[in-house]
């Protein structure tokens, strides 16, 4: 069945509009009388019937209320320093598949990618529709975040208050990210920071032990590409939070 991010909640009703509306009347042609799921990132879902559509609007009575139990327990976020190329929307898209809370496009020393004012701004916006399309498909009830291209100093602000940080690092040999997550608090989020494809600077890392009380961590022997490290990162994560596998 079709799913909808809904605009306007009512008693009985809900409404779409903008994109939601246009996506359902232009691209998938309902009509009044069929059913679809309405959602609105409170993590509820909603089996409702088209009754009405309008220029601006398409107007949905509800028929049953449900809360699915699809979202991750633990609130895994990525931090990612920005890559080039597609590999961002890359990541967003099988990340919020995969059930990550939200992710935190970094402007680190060495991304390739420079990103300021209008254009990150723009880009961000894409993003985002990525991970409104992606949870759409895979089902989730809510949306993961996706933060405004950020620089080191901004990254506390815009993660949860208590979020445990480990840092991605290939220089780390000895500590391993599944070990750690072992010492961690179960129920408070966890980010993993993820280098762009040059990898951090040394300084970096140590800003990150010292500013955010980040632990380095390595993902195992081999160097992966950025955007494998992000989803084995978040794979590992989630999987030792008992929500994936
Ligand atoms: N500069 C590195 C090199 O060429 O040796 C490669 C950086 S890697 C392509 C990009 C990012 O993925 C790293 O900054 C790190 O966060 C993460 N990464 C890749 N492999 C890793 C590993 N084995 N352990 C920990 N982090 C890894």
């Amino acid at each position: 069945m079709h799913r909808f991010r809904i605009t306007e909640l009512n008693e009985g009703a809900f409404q779409l509009r903008g994109q939601e509306r246009d996506h359902l009347v232009r691209v998938l042609r309902l009509r009044p009388g069929q059913e679809l799921l309405g959602f609105d990132n409170s993590g509820r879902e909603w089996l409702a019937r088209v009754e009405k559509i309008d220029e601006d609007c398409v107007t949905c009575s509800i028929l049953a209320v449900r809360e699915p139990q699809v979202e991750a327990r633990l609130q895994a976020y990525l931090v990612i320093g920005l890559t080039k190329g597609e590999k961002m929307e890359w990541v967003i898209q099988k990340g919020t598949e995969l059930g990550m809370a939200g992710l935190l496009p970094l402007r680190a020393g060495r991304s390739v990618l420079r990103l300021e004012g209008k254009k990150a701004a723009e880009r961000t916006e894409r993003w985002r529709k990525i991970a409104v399309e992606a949870a759409k498909q895979s089902r989730r009830v809510i949306e993961p975040t996706i933060a405004p291209v950020s620089h080191w100093q901004e990254i506390k602000r815009l993660l949860p208050e208590e979020t445990q940080c480990l840092i991605a690092y290939e220089g780390e040999t000895s500590r391993r990210l599944l070990a750690v997550m072992e010492e961690l608090d179960p129920v408070k989020p966890v980010a993993v920071i993820i280098g762009p494809e040059g990898g951090f600077e040394e300084a970096e890392v140590a800003w990150a032990e010292q500013s955010l009380k980040a632990l380095p961590v390595s993902l195992g022997s081999r160097i992966l590409r950025a955007e494998t490290a992000a989803l084995a990162a978040l794979t590992l994560v989630l999987g030792y939070g008992g929500d994936l596998g």
